[in-house]
């Protein structure tokens, strides 16, 4: 399958080979034809499935041809959960409609200068991206007309569920031509997403994607239990001096601590910043830039705020702390493990939180590969739950190694500059042989 076979616009095509697509995943070959034919949509795809391509390269196919409908307002409406993903959002729309010069986009997003974004509102426009709270200031003052909109995109619908936007979603529709196409993305269509979407939607298309699918590279993961956050500590930091990382992404649960560890790692020497929603926005995208510049190794985040960070340079993602809700697990082990690169993701966890990792483990519906670092074992063992042999594997040790004849394999990864390039057998690039679950699995759950 090629892209020149999806209905894509010509002038789209050649911003696509620029960007070294060379052919379309399995989201992206369902969900463009129909979305291309004027179907609404609901799908379900995973961040990372390449489904922001899959609701822009239709978009931007519609705005190719000329608008019929009057006024000067947007023709497409991308609505998202959080700032850093609407900006990743528009930027990928910039890139991939780079020949539709004349096109005109804006991001609406709160912490942003109102002033900037009410000038990109006054002029005639194409495609807006925005998230729901700052898109309904804006509807409020009047600036805005969709009198002419063709196309409205709710991506990661669930999360904007989740962050509490329905009665903003609702108004935001509700204003918007009845002739629009609805296109949603969401992680899943169960329950109140599924209900929302029905109420939108006219005779939608849905189309489900496996969990499994992904347009990026491998993901080793690495679970680590610690007796207390004293020992989380030990372990962060010989994950950091062993672990020959490039940039890290490390997650932590407050706003609070993710001032303190980065506080911490900056005093240690390391280039760390931290990042979460109660900085200024400003603040945030430098931050960001300067992670993509390289200026910040270690960046230290809360989930929402990392949402939407897009650098393939990202080699390792650290969970200090557990996610509180399991998905967001997908979300930010898929920081790393862009751009068809590998990554690794180690997650911390106290063995009195099993239960927690057990959720985690629920949801993706696979295991976590176990492992431990020799001399930094936890006193206590986690209780043995479902863990299908009960044994757990990775960091070498417990003969869950393959082809290492002594020691615990750590060392040898030491070696080899990482965690676990193909070392121990539970992260060996063709397939785990014990208690993790499939390569399949393993590798490719991620997030956008
Ligand atoms: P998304 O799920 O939209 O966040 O996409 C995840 C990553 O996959 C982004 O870095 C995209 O640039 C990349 N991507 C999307 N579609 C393709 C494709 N067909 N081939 C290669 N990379 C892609």
């Amino acid at each position: 399958m090629h892209f020149s076979d999806l209905g894509i616009a010509p002038t789209i095509l050649r911003a696509l080979e620029t960007a070294g697509y060379t052919s379309p995943t399995g989201v992206q070959a369902e969900a463009i034809p129909a979305a291309i034919a004027g179907r609404d949509l609901l799908v379900s795809a995973q961040t990372g499935s390449g489904k922001t391509a899959a609701f822009l390269l239709p978009a931007l196919t519609k705005l190719s041809e000329r608008s019929t409908g009057k006024g000067q307002g947007p023709r497409v409406l991308v609505l998202c959960p959080t700032r850093e993903l609407a900006q990743q959002v528009e930027k990928n729309a910039l890139e991939y409609g780079k020949d539709l010069r004349w096109m005109k986009t804006a991001c609406l997003v709160g912490g942003a200068s109102f002033g900037y974004q009410t000038r990109a509102l006054s002029r005639p426009i194409d495609l807006i991206v925005a998230t729901p709270g700052r898109l309904m200031d804006h509807m409020r003052s009047g600036r805005i007309d969709f009198s002419r909109l063709e196309m409205l995109v709710l991506d990661e619908a669930d999360r904007m569920l989740d962050m509490g936007f329905i009665d903003d979603i609702e108004t935001i529709v509700k204003a918007t031509p009845e002739t629009r196409q609805t296109v949603l993305f969401s992680a899943t269509l169960d329950g109140t997403v599924g209900r929302m979407a029905e109420k939108m939607t006219r005779d939608p298309q849905r189309i489900e994607i496996a969990r499994t699918e992904t347009s990026g590279g491998t993901i080793e993961e690495h679970l680590l239990y610690a007796d207390d956050l004293n020992h989380k500590h030990r372990l962060l930091d010989h994950i950091l001096k062993e672990s020959g990382f490039d940039q890290c992404v490390i997650f932590s649960a407050t706003k609070a601590y993710t001032e303190e560890l980065a506080d911490k790692l900056s005093d240690q020497g390391y280039s760390a910043a931290c990042l979460h929603g109660d900085m200024p926005q400003s603040w945030r995208n430098r931050t960001l830039n300067d992670l993509r510049r390289g200026r910040i190794k270690i960046l230290v985040a809360t989930d929402v705020a990392a949402r939407g960070i897009d650098v393939p340079t990202i080699t390792h993602v650290v969970n200090f702390d557990l996610p509180k809700q399991a998905e967001d697990y997908v979300h930010r082990i898929g920081r790393t493990g862009r751009a068809g690169r590998d990554g690794t993701a180690i997650t911390l966890a106290e063995s009195k939180e099993f239960h927690k990792v057990r959720r985690i483990e629920q949801y993706l519906k696979r295991q976590i590969t176990e492992g431990v670092i020799e001399g930094m074992e936890p006193t206590r063992r986690p209780p043995k739950g479902p863990r299908r042999n009960g044994k757990p594997g990775g960091y070498g040790a417990q003969g869950q190694r393959r082809g290492s004849s002594s020691g615990n394999g750590y060392g040898r990864e030491r070696r080899e500059g990482g965690y676990g390039r193909g070392t121990g057998s539970s992260y060996d690039k063709r397939g785990p042989r014990s208690s993790s679950a499939s390569q399949g699995q393993r590798s490719t759950q991620r997030a956008d």
